[in-house]
């Protein structure tokens, strides 16, 4: 029986006959997994706390012929503080959905859950990170999709390639159908519903959260957050309709 060792937060848990469950786990080393925890539901099970929602654990895996089962597992966060907050744990679901949508077994998912436990844990601590839930979850947004190989450039215009930021006066337009930043000239002007509109200063923000490492990605400051909002959203829900 070979075993493997991963790392991973369950972002999803079905339950399954009687004292089994379903889990789905982000992990470090075998994409997004499904794992049939048998016997978990007990509460004697040495399963049972590393196969709830939003719990990260080390497990040790077997394959069957189709779901990988435990052999072991411990617990290194349980995000109890989160999980007990009716608002974050809602985040937490919509976040969770996301990224059982756009990811799948034995993809390399290793940045995607740095960036999740990352994301949970600035919810964890908003005052300290001075952000609030609505700008955490448009930051994650986009890291996601940039990591996902998703990113438009952001520093000049898609169609006359004249810088971006130098105007900073002027507002840019992301068009959400081809994924690309316009300048003011070029937007078709009979289809203006395909895009939206952005300040500059945004779009360095923007432009901070594709690059930044991920530790760094939540440490920065801005504005007026509702355009950095509206575009992690849009960008967000037109790309994930593509995968
Ligand atoms: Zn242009």
């Amino acid at each position: 029986m070979k075993l493997t060792k991963i790392k991973g937060i369950v972002i999803k848990e079905t339950s399954y006959k009687d004292n089994d469950k379903i889990i789905t786990i982000l992990s470090d080393t075998l994409g997004t997994v499904s794992v049939l925890a048998k016997g978990a539901k007990k509460t004697n099970s040495p399963s049972l706390a590393s196969s709830q929602f939003l719990v990260y654990s080390e497990f040790i895996l077997y394959k069957g012929t189709q779901y990988y089962y435990i052999n072991s597992c411990s617990v290194l966060n349980t995000f109890y503080n989160l999980r007990i907050d009716f608002d974050k744990l809602q985040i937490a679901f919509e976040l969770t959905r996301l990224i059982y949508r756009v990811t799948d077994e034995n993809q390399d998912t290793s940045a995607i859950l740095k960036l999740f436990l990352n994301t949970l844990y600035v919810l964890d601590h908003l005052e300290k990170f001075q952000k609030d839930e609505k700008l955490v979850v448009a930051i994650f947004k986009i890291k996601l999709f940039e990591r996902l190989g998703f990113a438009p450039r952001v520093d000049i215009c898609a169609n006359c390639h004249e810088p971006l930021y130098e105007k900073k006066q002027e507002k840019v337009f992301y068009d959400y159908v081809e994924n690309i930043f316009l300048c003011k000239n070029c937007i078709k002007s009979n289809d203006k519903k395909r895009y939206i509109e952005i300040s500059v200063a945004t779009l360095y923000a923007i432009y901070y959260v594709m690059t930044a490492d991920l530790k760094k990605v939540f440490s920065f400051r801005l504005k007026e957050k509702e355009d950095f909002e509206l575009f992690g959203q849009v960008f967000a829900d037109s790309l994930s309709d593509n995968i």
